[in-house]
């Protein structure tokens, strides 16, 4: 059994890496790595993954966070894409149905707008088909007054109707982290903030690479026969420094959210709708907020440092103010946002919005296997794709009895649950039980959509804060020192971020958290002073970022496309 996931055990971790060789090293925790560790540790193979980063922190948990079809694929007429999603959609939810939540949709019809009634009506009736949707679930046209009485806050004059249809919306992050350590409990090796900074060869192929690690500057090496690079915007970089970047190359177009309180947009069901320039965004509550995104536009710039620019957060004001006008939003209602970066495939003549979301494979001269493009929501399908191919390098070797590909049927931690009502019943289990602790039933939801039953390893640990704090910071307390003995959480931004979502949906939440997370990690993680003070920094820098937006230098102005 591999070392348990404490960040209190990276020395541990490390010498494993340095001393097996692999199978299969995997470069990248996000959600394309996660799911490849995960099928190919099951498949029986010998894996290692890394993260320069934390797990998820690139493009896998800076999404819509949809586990959807891609309706506007199925206006570029990318039948199979639709497809092959849409049924994924039903797969991943089972596999966590406590992360993976059923949402309806509405999709407002307006004078003007993208979609006519009768396109919606038959789009939104393919869409459902393909995607094997049943029963109540599938999509119902509604007139204006049932559209209004869904979303009163919706723009009346030139309002015509809806599509009411049926997505699922997630936790972009916390999938990605669940598959990892599902691929750790099948013997998967994996560690973040460790970069593999650059690839050894023998006879001309890749052998492995020189890892290092991010806290103490460490270099090692970590031997595999296979090597994976599923780096995400950085895939390039990777494809560079192997000297194999040749033919496609990635263009990179980022995506802009905004988050403000539920209160300023009161939304009961998330909305997808027209935006005056021809695209279409999202509307989605969530728990105490409401998110707005996303922005659609090319990008050249620092691939580690996203800039969020007035003209990002003014598009995505204005455009909802042109659909919910009585909202009035303003630039001081965004409580946060987040900034991310969509690899996708270049394409001669496209513009970013309109560039395919497909994944594609790369095999470079000297191996190295490299995967990008694709969706959150595809990624499984990715997985079994690329440990297809790894698994193909080892046919004829006799050393390794290797099993086919089962990740439909593996349920990710935090199950398992059977279905949703299973979920919803150990919800309404856990409001009762911390009811006594003057913890509201909003809590129960968190921990549950966050954690599943791990909620239980939480709980367990609260009993020690509460003596010293009040009940919600008791809460923030024990579930940082789960998610660093059991999740590899590392720093500050790791927890308020990647682990709990708390820096975009429930901002407020942190400062007056803060000092006792920072104060807890120090104890954990026996941090000197110094560094103590950098967290504290990075902490600050992050959440004045997510908050404040300056216009953009002239010369990279957002282009609309
Ligand atoms: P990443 O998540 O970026 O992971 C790559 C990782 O590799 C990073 O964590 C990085 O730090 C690491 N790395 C890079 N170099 C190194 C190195 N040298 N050593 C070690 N590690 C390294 N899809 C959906 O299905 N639904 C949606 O609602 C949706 N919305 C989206 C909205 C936006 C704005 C964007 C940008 C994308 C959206 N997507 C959505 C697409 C989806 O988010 C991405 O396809 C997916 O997250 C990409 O995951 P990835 O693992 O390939 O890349």
């Amino acid at each position: 059994m591999a070392t348990v996931l404490s960040a209190k055990n990276r020395l541990e971790i490390i010498n494993e890496l340095r001393q097996h060789p692999y199978d299969l090293l995997i470069i990248g925790g996000g959600i394309t790595g996660g799911g490849i560790a995960l099928d190919a540790a099951a498949r029986g193979l010998k894996v290692a993954l890394i993260e320069k980063d934390d797990f998820a922190s690139g493009t896998s948990s800076k999404s819509t966070k949809l586990i959807h079809g891609g309706l506007r694929y199925l206006k570029q007429m990318e039948v199979a894409l639709v497809r092959e999603v849409g049924q994924e959609r039903a797969i991943v939810h089972r596999l966590a149905p406590h992360l993976v939540i059923a949402e309806k949709m509405l999709l407002p019809l307006v004078k003007g707008g993208t979609y006519g009634k009768m396109a919606t009506s038959i789009g939104l009736r393919v869409y459902d088909l393909l995607a094997g949707v049943k029963g109540t679930d599938r999509r119902v046209m509604l007139d204006k007054r049932q559209t209004l009485e869904k979303a009163p806050q919706l723009r009346q004059d030139i309002l015509l109707g809806s599509g009411f249809y049926a997505e699922y919306r997630t936790d972009d992050a916390r999938l990605t982290i669940e598959n990892i350590k599902t691929a750790h409990e099948y013997g998967a090796t994996v560690l973040n903030h460790v970069k593999a900074a650059d690839f050894t060869q023998e006879n001309g192929q890749v052998r492995g690479v020189v890892a290092n690690c991010k806290f103490t500057g460490q270099s090692f090496e970590i031997k595999a026969s296979v090597v994976v690079n599923a780096a995400g915007p950085w895939v390039d970089e990777l494809r560079k420094k192997n000297h194999s970047l040749k033919g496609k190359r990635l263009f990179h177009s980022k995506g802009v959210h905004i988050v403000v309180p539920h209160e300023r947009l009161p939304l009961e069901h998330s909305v997808y709708f027209d935006v005056p320039d021809g695209r279409m965004i999202f509307a989605i509550p969530r728990h105490r907020a409401t998110y707005i995104g996303t922005t659609d536009t090319p990008y050249s710039g620092d691939l580690n440092h996203i800039p969020i620019y007035l003209e990002d957060v003014n598009y995505l004001l204005d455009a909802a103010n042109q659909m919910f006008p009585d909202a009035h939003l303003e630039l001081k209602d965004i409580e946060s946002s987040w900034a991310g970066l969509r690899p996708l495939i270049y394409e001669e003549g496209k513009s970013a919005s309109e560039m395919s979301r497909k994944d594609e494979i790369f095999v470079s001269d000297s191996g190295l296997i490299s995967i990008s493009g694709g969706k959150l929501t595809g990624y499984r399908k990715m997985a079994e794709k690329v440990t297809d191919l790894v698994v193909s390098k080892f046919s004829g070797s006799n050393h390794l009895q290797l099993k086919d590909n089962n990740t439909a049927h593996i349920q990710l931690k935090g199950g398992p649950f059977k279905d949703s009502r299973e979920v919803e019943a150990y919800q309404q289990d856990i409001t009762k039980r911390i009811e006594r602790w003057n913890l509201a039933p909003y809590h129960a939801q968190y921990l549950v959509a966050n954690y599943g039953r791990q909620t239980e390893a939480i709980l367990s640990r609260l009993a020690g804060f509460l003596e010293m704090t009040g009940p919600e910071i008791a809460l923030i307390r024990a579930e940082l020192q789960f998610c660093v003995e059991m999740e590899l959480t590392a720093t500050a931004l790791d927890f308020f971020d990647r682990r709990t979502g708390r820096l975009y949906f429930n901002y407020p939440s942190i400062t007056p958290s803060m000092a006792y997370v920072l104060k807890d990690l120090q104890r954990y993680l026996t941090w000197d002073d110094q560094r103590l003070a950098q967290e504290k920094q990075a902490l600050n820098e992050q959440l004045q970022q997510a908050a404040n937006f300056e216009a953009a230098p002239r010369q990279e102005s957002t282009q609309k496309v």
